[in-house]
């Protein structure tokens, strides 16, 4: 195992690491446990989870196997380190998380603690604004966090800033053979100040498997497969720390151990060649170089055309998610709209895609893949995404069900179950796949099933939107 060192942190952690997302039985905690315990025995000695990750399982799966890497490690083994994170805003929310991420995983002390999942500048800012990101620092200088890191999704000039301002020691981020020419400058920049740089989906989130035919240019090399291909990209970038690859079962970290073994770098020529060669090889793909980044409408271009590699790729069921949870795109519908057709992004684009045609595509594939149960039928207040999401439906009751009788602003029915209610009001807090948020208070029967009418939304921007007017 190859180990490089993290930044100026003075560690030295394994070029493979392992990500914690996968788990493909995450019930089964003590049998997912003997992966990370397969890996570690094989020299990974980073291993990165986070609250969320396999419905809550991840950290306890990776804490039963802490307990006995602390053993072997006791016994002579080799040093390990727990990666984990938070994307709460609010500084309470990041400690109590950061507590029972502690518990969870059965450390004193978290080796590498992400100020998590920033996709926009905006939410840079909120985390700053609201205290959050103060509150990583309180915690390390108390001695609960070793480090306090950042994992973003920005490209190379926000990567730019970020590391600039941000007072972190390490980053991690995603980088592949498809997203390198977006991503390439923010890397080396975090390298040149001194800070260690992980990389997600090294393996282009599984996409080669999705369509293997498109990815044979990875094997370079005779013997190589998939996994070795696309790992040998992303280390040969000396400014990469280690690829954290994320494992379902043990077949899965075999494989990844496998490719390992004669993974042999390219030199900078043959990195130099390779990327030169990487605007053919993806042909029909968006590689995210960014350059229709100048789009009069304020289109994230770029962000659309990445997301639309899952359609051509066969995956058009991975759009909505992909663009809320990665891109933090709410409402494609509306960003399609906006254009004028000026056909300025085409000049632009250095693989010369039909973009306006495929904006509809990825139009279409959103439409088609947003969730169809998600919350009860509320359409959101322009009507033009599907219903709400209930985030905090009824703190003060048990209301349960809320339906709009007539569109637009004013009256709305809300439908509450007060059974197990003993406030006189029902409340509940509401977000949609768009951008917009209210609130319905109402006063409602205190026993039984009753119905309140009139009551009053105020609509508000939610977390993930940027506009401001109800229209
Ligand atoms: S064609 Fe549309 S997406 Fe492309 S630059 Fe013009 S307005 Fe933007
Ligand atoms: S659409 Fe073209 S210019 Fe824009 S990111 Fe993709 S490849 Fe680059």
């Amino acid at each position: 195992m190859e180990y490089r060192l993290y930044g100026n942190t003075g560690h030295r952690v394994s070029v493979l690491s392992m990500g914690g997302m996968r788990f493909e039985r995450p019930d089964d905690v003590d049998a997912m446990a003997e992966i990370p315990l397969y890996l570690y025995d094989q020299g990974v000695s980073y291993f990165d989870t986070a609250p969320g990750y396999c419905r809550q399982k991840s950290e306890d799966i990776l804490g039963v196997a802490v307990r006995e890497m602390k053993r072997r490690r006791a016994d002579g083994g080799h040093e390990f380190f727990i990666s984990t994170k938070s994307n709460k805003a609010d500084p309470k929310l990041v400690r109590q998380e950061a507590e029972t991420s502690l518990r969870k995983l059965n450390v004193e002390r978290i080796d590498f603690h992400h100020i998590w999942c920033i996709r926009t500048w905006q939410e840079w800012e909120e985390r700053k604004r609201g205290g959050a990101v103060a509150e990583f620092h309180k915690l390390r200088d108390e001695g609960l966090v070793r480090h306090v890191v950042v994992s973003h999704h920005l490209d190379s000039p926000d990567t730019a800033r970020l590391i600039a301002e941000a007072e972190v020691e390490g980053m991690l981020l995603g980088f592949n053979a498809t997203n390198f020419r977006y991503r390439g400058d923010g890397i080396r920049a975090a390298h040149a100040r001194g800070l260690g740089v992980m990389v997600m989906n090294p393996l282009v989130g599984g996409a080669p498997w999705q369509a293997p035919e498109r990815f044979e240019f990875l094997k370079t090399r005779p013997g190589d497969d998939l996994v070795r291909g696309g790992l040998r990209f992303v280390l040969s970038h000396p400014e990469v720390t280690g690829a954290l690859v994320g494992v379902r079962n043990m077949d899965d970290a075999r494989a990844a151990v496998a490719a390992m073994d004669d993974l042999r770098p390219y030199t900078a020529d043959e990195l130099a060649a390779f990327e030169a060669s990487l605007g053919e090889n993806l042909a029909e793909l968006c590689t995210g170089c960014a350059y229709c980044r100048e789009c009069p409408q304020d289109i994230p271009v770029w962000k659309l055309m990445e997301t639309c590699n899952h359609v051509l790729l066969g995956n058009p069921d991975a759009v909505w998610g992909r663009l809320k949870w990665h891109w933090s795109v709410d409402d494609v519908d509306e960003l399609v709209d906006r254009c004028i057709d000026c056909g300025r992004c085409e000049q632009l684009c250095t693989q010369h895609l039909p973009i306006r045609e495929r904006l509809k595509t990825v139009r279409d594939a959103w439409l088609a893949s947003r969730p169809k149960k998600y919350g009860h039928g509320m359409p959101c207040p322009r009507r033009r995404c599907l219903p709400f999401v209930a985030v905090q439906a009824a703190a003060t009751g048990g209301g349960r069900r809320v339906r709009l009788p007539a569109e637009g602003r004013g009256s709305y029915v809300f439908g509450v179950d007060r059974r197990n209610s003993h406030f006189g009001g029902a409340m509940a807090t509401l977000a949609w796949p768009c951008s917009w948020s209210g609130s319905l208070h109402a006063h409602a029967p205190r026993r039984g099933s009753g119905t309140a009418s009139s009551v009053s939304m105020a609509p508000t921007p939610n977390t993930y939107g940027d506009r401001a007017s109800l229209t």
